[in-house]
């Protein structure tokens, strides 16, 4: 499978089976799942949300969002024990408002689930941990009925 590392944006190549083994980057040895949320920018956002053969959880937030702040440990905890199911990433819509007005944010925070570049499902509004991975893993189920 192609896991995208979440520091040097190389593509690396693990087997479906070694996943849960904290594999390390091929390039710059970093951990593949560091069992926290990668920051999304135009340079790696594409790679994570398309080239990637895991889904992505995106975090559209913004620093000036008083409930994006307050859902930020829930987002990370969430991370924790999505990988390496699922990526978590965020992206700061002050900073990358082109991505943000792509998939038409208009509220925040919003969660997209995206998966090989197409968007699986999105809600918006704050969440505590749990219902996030709940949320993520019904969606999910809901993409293999499909
Ligand atoms: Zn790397």
């Amino acid at each position: 499978m192609k896991i995208i590392c979440p520091i040097c944006n190389t593509a690396n190549r693990v087997p479906a089976n070694k996943l849960e083994d904290n594999g390390k980057c091929g390039k710059c040895g970093k951990l593949l799942f560091p069992g926290q949320p990668v920051t999304l920018t135009s340079s790696n956002f594409e790679k994570h949300s398309a080239v990637s053969d895991i889904p992505l959880l995106v975090d559209f937030w913004a620093s000036w969002c008083g409930p994006c702040r307050q859902m930020a440990p829930a987002f990370a905890a969430a991370a924790k024990q999505l990988e390496p199911r699922v990526r978590l990433g965020k992206l700061d819509t002050e900073a990358e408002q082109t991505i943000a007005a792509k998939f038409h944010i208009r509220s925040i925070p919003s969660l997209i689930l995206f998966s090989k570049g197409t968007e699986l499902s999105r809600t918006a509004g704050a969440m505590p941990a749990p219902a996030i991975v709940q949320w993520t893993t019904t969606a999910l189920r809901g993409q293999n009925k499909a």
